[in-house]
């Protein structure tokens, strides 16, 4: 595996790679590596020639009062992980080379990224777009895998290569989960063992969505009661939201009557936590 720090050297191996007309399959990640992320890995590996994992905690994608310097960290963990995936390249820029000083341009999404966790997080997926597309633009990609974990997210950056037509084909991954159902996250490592034990709250309270869905619930209010109730019953939870909207467009709905996407986020004292899942009525 070789390890690449710097923007021109990976953009310059990217360009002369692609045109041999192989394929490179590339998976964004902020590091701290889990079995999430070797599950896209894993995806990339099977589909494409050349593999590009990048490791890069991107503060622009960090509010003011987040965790970026406290965001976990372990290159040698990372690197033994990506080495034991077959990974061919690992690309790890430090935050100066990705950003100049006086750098001016962003990629701002205007509707999608306005809801769900972008009323906490306002600026987050300006901060997700302008990396998404520079690291397109560094590794040159024929494909990117992104997890559905971060199901706002996929979903935008699905829209963002569409409007501005850049050609890599954006594929996606299921939520890993730990044997008690909390999905996969580097930010579980900063739970408490109490916090650990509530994290579950998240999975209860969508699997009390999809029961009470697969029962014919179609109403958002009465769906998102329920998982309410679950988040309410845990004592270091604190809820952010739970929201019903389309599983495209992310936009409010009423009814269910079209694939929506079920979305929530949970505070608590030592980390911020997000799941999601998909409810697709039948017809
Ligand atoms: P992160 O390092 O958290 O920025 O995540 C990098 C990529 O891994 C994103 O596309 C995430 O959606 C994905 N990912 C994170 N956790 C999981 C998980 N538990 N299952 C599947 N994909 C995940």
């Amino acid at each position: 595996m070789e390890i690449i720090r710097d923007p021109i050297e990976m953009q310059e191996w990217g360009i002369a790679y692609r045109q041999n007309e192989e394929s490179i399959g590339l998976v964004p990640t902020m590091g701290y590596l889990h079995a999430g992320h070797l599950s896209l890995i894993r995806m990339a590996r099977d589909r494409a020639d050349k593999v590009v994992v990048s490791i890069f905690v991107n503060p622009t994608q960090f509010g003011p009062n987040e965790d970026f310097s406290s965001y976990p960290r372990d290159w040698a963990h990372d690197e033994r992980l990506c080495i034991g995936a077959g990974v061919d390249i690992l690309f790890a820029p430090d935050v100066a080379s990705m950003y100049a000083k006086d750098a001016t341009v962003q990629v701002l999404e205007n509707s999608m990224s306005k809801g769900l966790c972008g009323k906490s997080r306002p600026g987050h997926f300006d901060g997700v777009c302008t990396v998404v597309t520079k690291l397109f633009n560094l590794t040159q990609p024929s494909f990117a895998v992104f997890g559905e974990k971060d199901g706002q997210q996929l979903r935008i950056i699905r829209r963002l290569v569409r409007d501005l037509n850049i050609p890599v084909k954006i594929l996606s991954g299921p939520i890993i989960r730990e044997a008690d159902g909390l999905a996969m996250s580097s930010r579980n490592a900063r739970l408490t063992p109490d916090e650990r034990r509530q994290a579950v709250c998240l999975r209860r309270s969508l699997d009390a969505v999809e029961e009470s869905f697969a029962k014919g619930e179609r109403s958002v209010n009465a769906l998102t009661a329920a998982a309410r109730e679950v988040i309410a019953r845990a004592p270091l939870a604190a809820l952010d939201y739970v929201e019903i909207v389309d599983d495209e467009t992310l936009a409010a709905v009423a009814e269910i009557e079209r694939p929506a996407l079920c979305a929530l986020a949970v505070n608590f004292p030592s980390a911020r936590l997000i799941d999601n899942v998909v409810l697709r009525p039948r017809d």
